[in-house]
């Protein structure tokens, strides 16, 4: 009989003030790092640092959570490194608007953003991926996601953090590549998980972010808690229960499942806060039904990006992120090219405004509630 895949998870209440949360993410560390960190070492510290915003906008990981992080490693005698590669903004912004800079001011960490990659081959369906050379070629990798909702994929947590280590325009490559099929995302990511490997994932989730997460349309809300582990899946898991919904539905622990990367059983070290009132964001139907149906369905029943002209800056980075160069701009308004748009909602994602929604056409509404959907 084979033995059963146990892992643990770390949970710990914790709050943004550096003396009392230090022992906290030092005693996390200690628990799931132990001597698996050697003097000299280097460590690879992801943190979740999608655009420039400031720690109360609940966007990246927080500065004292990665100060933390990155104080244990010092202490261990081996070498910090902080890396992502972000989807909007440049690194240096990012790391200065967050206040990461300033909070880890005289600490001995190098800042590197991913930038030369490595063909790993995952397999099928996508065989070879391009990953940040720098995690394949790391000694150790700690994952510092933040906990958000996300529109395309429900949640951003630990395995999503790791769509990070997909160099710069990679990443909407592969976004063309996934379509907008939500499950074949979930596949690619959880590829991406098994290529990093990261040794450890600790989650900031004390100031989290609901509702239409996980950029400026995501609203902040406290949940107060730090959660870790060796197993990322299980963190995932751990979370999902502690929100009130089945792990599954986080279509990456369900692709995890099935591919037996997810713990058979999970050991709880700490008290889950049990959170009622968390809001999901709306997720964009799946496309059902006949391929000849598909355009009707994707044009109607598939949420569309719109823009709010009244918050649209026109600065661009919508349209410079574009996978499908479906975004164009005329008469200081922005246009969509709904035939060419996949759907993907990076332009959401990306806008430093918040200027841009998901839309559901009339047509979509009245089909939906005919098909109870
Ligand atoms: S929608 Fe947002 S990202 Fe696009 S041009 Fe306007 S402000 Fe910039
Ligand atoms: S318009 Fe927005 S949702 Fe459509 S493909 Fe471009 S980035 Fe993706």
């Amino acid at each position: 009989m084979s033995r059963a895949n146990i892992s643990e998870v770390l949970i710990r209440n914790a709050e943004y003030n550096y003396a009392a949360l230090r022992p906290i993410i030092f005693e996390i560390m200690d628990s799931l790092a132990g001597d698996r960190i050697q003097s000299n070492s280097r460590v690879v510290i992801k943190p979740n640092l999608l655009a420039p915003a400031s720690p109360e906008k609940a966007i990246v990981t927080h500065p004292l959570v990665v100060k933390a992080a990155v104080e244990y490693v010092l202490n261990k005698g081996a070498i910090p490194q902080i890396s992502d590669s972000p989807a909007v903004g440049s690194f240096e912004k990012i790391l200065k608007e967050s206040g990461i800079k300033s909070a880890l001011k005289g600490m001995d960490v190098e800042y590197r953003e991913f930038k030369e990659s490595v063909i790993v081959d995952v397999g099928e369906p996508f065989k070879k991926i391009e990953i940040a050379s720098d995690t394949i070629n790391a000694d150790f990798i700690i994952n510092l996601p933040k906990l958000k909702t996300h529109t395309q994929m429900l949640l951003t947590l630990g395995i999503k953090n790791l769509f990070g280590c997909v160099v710069g325009l990679k990443k909407p490559e592969w976004h063309v590549r996934a379509g907008v099929d939500r499950e074949m995302f979930a596949r690619l990511l959880v590829k991406i998980y098994q290529a990093v490997k990261p040794s450890l994932t600790v989650i900031d989730g004390v100031l989290a972010m609901e509702g239409q997460g996980p950029g400026k349309g995501g609203i902040p809300k406290k949940i107060g808690v730090i959660i870790g582990s060796r197993d990322t899946v299980a963190v995932d898991i751990v979370i999902c229960r502690m929100l009130g919904i089945n792990a599954d539905d986080l279509l990456t622990n369900r692709i995890a499942k099935e591919q037996r990367l997810a713990p058979d059983e999970i050991i709880y070290d700490g008290a889950l806060p049990d959170i009622k009132d968390f809001r999901f964001p709306e997720i964009t139907p799946v496309v059902f039904g006949p391929q000849r149906l598909h355009g009707f369905m994707r044009r109607h029943l598939v949420q569309r990006p719109e823009c709010d002209d009244s918050l649209c800056k026109l600065c661009g980075e919508c349209w410079n992120y574009c996978p499908a160069a479906a975004i164009t701009h005329k008469r200081k308004k922005l246009h969509f090219d709904y035939d060419k748009c996949i759907r993907c909602y990076c332009c959401i994602e990306v806008c430093p405004h918040g200027a841009l929604h998901t839309y559901e056409t009339l047509t979509g509404k009245f089909t939906r509630r005919i098909f109870k959907r």
